[in-house]
């Protein structure tokens, strides 16, 4: 083998395979992307009704202007013309009211805090977390203690445990560490990004274009085993019983998955990945006749104690124009969940009676016939969960089987999961590969 003339395979074709194809591929290598479903994009890909021009996101998705990797990648690609970045307006739930809470002006009319100390007790929190760069001791103490012991109880209890709870459930709030709560308030903007047409344009776009590069991506090839061959290769066998040898291996599925994929794993190897946690998630997507918010507001945080069976509603239709859907109004109703929850098992229709009181509480014009189509995606694999020191709980990338790669959503800390950490560990990866 010559550096020239290595077989590569890059298992999954979400943000971060794709990522690494392009560098694989540049880098004058033969490259195959095995991806289990019909289209690119994994957790960021879309759906469209005939008579939209833009997809929706199957889980919501939007980018910060902080996603320095991900825009790098699309200037790369010469496609900056069409991102976009409006400012949608985001509202926090106090005492039955939401008010807006995405600007300093808005988090200080907001009553939630009162007027006093706690405001400023909040305001100077947010500004140190902005400014530190020093993350590492912050992952030694729980979001919770060290939120008590700055912001105070009143704080933390008002504005993070409901954060915390929704996305963590009872199981982990606590245990979440504070590098994590770092990792959000340092780099995330109030104004926020999509590319015009959608995620999954992005995704076919980017496909495409590795292709004409001379990518081979095969869709509806699921993976189900990688082990070493006799000649020392790595050989990958899809669903279909096939197999074939490469020389390196790049997987981009979860931890778990990964486990499966390659029981010859050392069992440390195999440790760490079973060792990790994380959320799953279950997202309705609806598209209505009519907005549903009064206000015009984009994303509702609910918090738990407020009766909504969901954490978060988000109206699409107030970050991007309804006429990109045909002038249908869409809506997300979202939760993170644990694997084992009900919801996962209920049908679209099971969900949907219990979602839809709740919508009168928003907008109490909200009629059940509002509704023209519902669609529900539900992923085990959606949050990753940082516990205490967990810097040392990351896999590498590099696996203990020579030539057996690894990048993940759990393997991005401390930052947290999202598509431009996928491009980063996807080229991470690739680099390393390269290297290697
Ligand atoms: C509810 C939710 C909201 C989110 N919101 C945002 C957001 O607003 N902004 C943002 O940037 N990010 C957001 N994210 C995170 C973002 O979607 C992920 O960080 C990113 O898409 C991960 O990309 P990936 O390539 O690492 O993995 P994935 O996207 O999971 O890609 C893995 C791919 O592997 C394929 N696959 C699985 N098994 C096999 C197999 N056996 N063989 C072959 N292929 C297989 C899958 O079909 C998939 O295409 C959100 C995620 C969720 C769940």
């Amino acid at each position: 083998m010559t550096d020239k003339n290595r077989k590569i395979a890059v298992i999954g074709a979400g943000f971060a395979g794709l990522s690494a194809a392009l560098d694989l591929i540049k880098a004058g290598h033969e490259v195959v992307v095995f991806e289990a479903s019909g289209n690119p994009g994994g957790l960021a890909s879309g759906f469209k009704e005939e008579h939209w021009d833009w997809s929706v996101e199957r889980f919501y998705h939007h980018w910060f202007q902080s996603d320095a990797h991900l825009l790098g990648l699309i200037e790369e690609l010469g496609w900056s013309d069409q991102v976009l970045f409006p400012k949608p307006v985001s509202v926090m739930y106090h005492k039955g009211k939401f008010y807006p809470f995405d600007s300093i002006k808005a988090a200080l009319l907001y009553p939630g805090l009162g007027w006093g100390i706690n405001k400023i007790r909040f305001g100077l929190v947010g500004l140190y977390l902005r400014f530190t760069k020093n993350w590492k001791p912050l992952e030694k103490v729980t979001t919770e203690q060290w939120m008590r012991s700055k912001a105070g109880n009143f704080v933390f209890e008002s504005m993070w445990k409901p954060m915390l709870d929704g996305k963590f459930g009872e199981n982990w709030s606590d245990k979440v560490n504070m590098a994590w709560m770092w990792a959000r308030l340092h780099v995330r903007t109030t104004r926020l990004g999509t590319f015009e047409g959608g995620f999954q344009r992005f995704a076919d776009k980017f496909a495409r274009k590795l292709t004409e590069d001379g990518v081979q991506i095969r869709y509806k090839q699921s993976v189900n085993k990688i082990s070493k061959n006799p000649l020392g290769r790595l050989d990958v066998q899809t669903g279909d019983e096939q197999s074939e040898g490469f020389d390196q291996v790049l997987v981009t599925l979860s931890p778990g998955l990964m486990a499966k994929l390659a029981p010859d794993l050392p069992q440390d190897y195999l440790g760490e990945l079973l060792k990790l946690n994380h959320m799953g998630a279950v997202v309705m997507t609806l598209s209505l006749k009519h907005p549903l918010s009064p206000d015009g507001y984009y994303w509702y945080n609910i918090p738990k104690q407020a009766g909504y069976p969901f954490l978060s509603l988000v109206e699409h239709t107030n970050f991007l124009k309804p006429e990109y859907f045909g002038g249908d109004h869409i809506i997300y109703i979202g939760d993170y969940l644990e694997k084992d929850h009900p919801n996962f098992s209920k049908s679209d229709q099971e969900l949907l009676d219990e979602f839809l009181p709740h919508l009168k509480k928003i907008n109490p014009k909200f009629e059940a016939d509002w509704v023209k189509k519902a669609w529900v995606s539900k992923t085990g694999y959606a949050q990753p969960i940082p516990l205490l020191d967990h810097s040392k709980n990351i896999p590498s990338l590099q696996t203990p089987i020579d030539g057996l790669w690894f990048a993940s959503m759990s393997q991005v800390y401390p930052w947290d999961r999202g598509t431009n950490f996928a491009v980063e560990i996807g080229r991470r990866a690739a680099k390393l590969m390269l290297e290697n």
